[in-house]
């Protein structure tokens, strides 16, 4: 293996070993002093950046020509970016990350080095990570800022859910949102607001226009209190529009606690379109929230066959509408 351009060692290196190897003829120099040994042909295969670093002035001239120490470049990345970077680039074991910071950290420079296969794998990792709904709106950001089409459609969903408005001010403070402008903003909440509409549509075709044939406390209370009014009333008028069925199974009124439970619902999918509406805390607040004395009834009883049909339609539900956008840009709309 003499004169290989390859360790000779190749166990696996702990994460955070520097890649340095003694027959290296160039130093890289990090930001925080760091030294990696490594090959100039290596890099320069790696990186046309690279190899404009090595061949023009970057490489170091204080060092003397018949010093037997290799030629330095000094590059502003720290000492994680430069590992993670040479860890891509020599075939060792790649590189481990703890945080998205890291990840982006990286990104940039594969981004400033024109290294597209790290670039590349980089997106794979965040596909394959928790950063992706974690992170939904910030991972979306850097698809785009990127152009990784692949990364930018998986992460749509999650930055869709995320209004920038709710995340906290670190979470803001990001490199990325600098490229973010604020008609990709409004795109996203257009996509957020269309998408609630239509749940809200659904919920509404298929959970409230179809009569439950129940009567419940509330309503029975209702029918009597008008009942009561309609009696009390001189003969001939009949109170303007009330109307008392006299069928036991009459649907026009709807309990306290499905009204209470749509206004919770509605509000809880502008918040969070992708939100699970039928969750047992909304559904169980607006059965507390009703004056209902059957409401847990109403809300519970006989709807776990509607909820899981509603729930597998709301899925079908797309998370972009840019055709829709684009209309309503045209149109000069107000979008939300
Ligand atoms: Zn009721």
């Amino acid at each position: 293996m003499q004169g290989s351009i390859f360790p000779v060692r190749r166990a696996r290196l702990p994460e955070y070993t520097l890649l340095t190897f003694p027959d290296g003829d160039l130093i890289v120099k990090s930001s925080d002093k760091k030294e990696f040994r490594v090959h100039k042909k290596v890099l320069c295969l790696a990186s046309e950046i690279f190899t404009g670093m090595i061949s023009l002035d970057d490489v170091n001239p204080s060092v003397p020509l018949e010093s037997t120490r290799p030629a330095t470049v000094d590059v502003t990345e720290s000492s994680f970016i430069m590992n993670a970077l040479l860890r891509y680039i020599y075939p060792v074991e790649r590189p481990r990350f703890s945080a998205l910071d890291q990840i982006v950290a990286v990104m940039m420079a594969a981004d400033k080095y024109l290294m597209g296969h790290v670039m590349k794998d980089l997106e794979d990792v965040l596909l394959g990570s928790t950063y992706l709904e974690a992170d939904g709106l910030r991972v979306y950001m850097l698809a785009h800022h990127f152009s990784l089409k692949k990364l930018e459609d998986a992460s749509l969903k999650h930055a869709v859910r995320k209004d920038v408005l709710s995340l906290r001010p670190e979470q803001i403070a990001t490199a990325e949102i600098t490229h973010f402008s604020l008609e990709a903003y409004y795109r996203l909440r257009f996509f957020a607001w269309k998408r609630a509409m239509r749940c809200e549509t659904l919920i509404e075709e298929e959970l409230f226009a179809t009569p439950t044939g129940k009567i419940c406390e509330c309503i029975t209370a209702s029918r009597e209190s008008d009942s009561k009014y309609l009696a009390e009333q001189p003969e001939g008028d009949w109170g303007g529009d009330i109307y008392v069925s006299d069928d036991e199974n009459e649907t026009s009124r709807t309990c306290e606690a499905v009204v209470k439970f749509r206004l919770l619902a509605y509000e809880a999918l502008m918040e969070d379109c992708g939100t699970d509406v039928f969750r047992n805390d909304l559904m169980l607040k607006a059965a507390k929230s009703s004056k209902c004395r059957d409401s847990l009834r109403t809300l519970f009883e006989d709807r776990d066959q509607k909820i899981t049909k509603i729930r597998w339609k709301m899925d079908k539900i797309p998370w972009e509408f840019e055709k829709e956008y684009l209309e309503a840009k045209k149109c000069n709309a107000t979008i939300i």
